[in-house]
């Protein structure tokens, strides 16, 4: 374990969904290194395994489990896994989310000629339904699920929490993506819902609003086949007053302190880690 530095972590049970991904792999091996003993839930078994044989190997403790954050029976077995192997969870990421491309257009604006354009462009006219309802599913219901299940273990205990993981277009909605945004919108506003229901028993709930990180999910958006920015890339960075991408480890701060103890009086917010994206106007 290296340098814990939030005591009250040592112990504890925490739950990440999407621990197999790109941001909440390296949420995990944070937790671990605080002495948490740390379930990754995530559709992909393998990759929830290797990241807690990872862990393990370090010296950590972690459990690999897959669970679908959107079937209450898979999240169930889940719980009584982790429960069974590591006591009642303490603390809930809820990091699975995602964006899905027939949620979302083509261009950044409509103009009058795009009515008579090849099947190639998606205008706002032939976004996908499904596609759309796809999106709202996994980043709300995906959020609401795991919470149902797992605040059932925290009722009644000290120190509890949970972390939802919002984005920067839950402010202001990013040009194409308006599935996304508009559910990422429903996150932080579930984060403030949350917050207030659970006060009476002393569950925290919080969120992190990351700023643009180069992961598999927006990878076609922000690079071409060269490895390249794409134009969206560099209005990104030019946007960005620390005018470069985040990295993961970026969020394992204010991560490890929104769930510690160190946060205690502090529920209900969403913050940006945007190297300054959210405060710029652009001018
Ligand atoms: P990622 O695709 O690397 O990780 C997401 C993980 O969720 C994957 O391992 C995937 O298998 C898992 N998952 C997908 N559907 C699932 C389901 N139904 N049940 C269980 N697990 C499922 O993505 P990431 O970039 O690490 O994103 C993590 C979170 O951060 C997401 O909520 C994402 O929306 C959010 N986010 C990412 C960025 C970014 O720039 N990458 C910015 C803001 C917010």
């Amino acid at each position: 374990m290296r340098n814990p530095k939030y005591q009250d972590l040592k112990g504890k049970t925490v739950v990440i969904t999407g621990g197999g991904g790109v941001l909440c792999s390296t949420l995990a091996e944070s937790f671990a290194g605080q002495g948490a003993k740390v379930a990754i839930l995530d559709l992909k078994k393998e990759a929830a395994n290797q990241i807690a044989q990872k862990i393990v190997e370090k010296g950590g403790i972690a459990l690999g489990v897959g669970a679908n954050v959107l079937e209450k029976d898979s999240l169930q077995e889940a719980r009584f896994l982790v429960n069974e192997k590591f006591g009642t969870c303490d603390i809930l990421v809820n990091g699975a989310g995602g964006n899905h491309p027939t949620g979302t257009t083509t261009k950044t604006q409509f103009i009058e000629e795009d009515l008579n354009a090849t099947e190639d462009l998606r205008t706002f006219f032939k976004l996908d339904p499904e596609g759309i309802q796809f999106v709202f599913n996994l980043n709300f219901i995906g959020t609401l699920l795991p919470t149902q299940v797992f605040t059932l273990d925290m009722v009644g205990k000290e120190g509890c929490s949970i972390l939802n993981i919002s984005s920067m277009n839950a402010f202001r909605p990013l040009t194409k993506i308006p599935a996304y945004s508009g559910a990422k919108a429903a996150v932080s506003n579930f984060t403030q819902w949350l917050a207030v229901h659970f006060a009476p028993v002393g569950i925290r709930i919080n969120a992190l609003a990351p700023g643009f990180f180069l992961t598999e999910q927006n990878r076609s958006l922000l690079t071409d086949k060269n490895g390249d920015h794409t134009p969206r890339a560099q209005t990104i960075l030019e946007h960005t007053p620390m005018n470069r991408f985040g990295e993961p480890e970026d969020l394992v701060g204010t991560t490890l302190w929104l769930t510690s103890n160190q946060s205690k009086f502090v529920t209900g917010i969403t913050v940006p880690i945007d190297g300054g994206f959210s405060a710029y106007s652009g001018v």
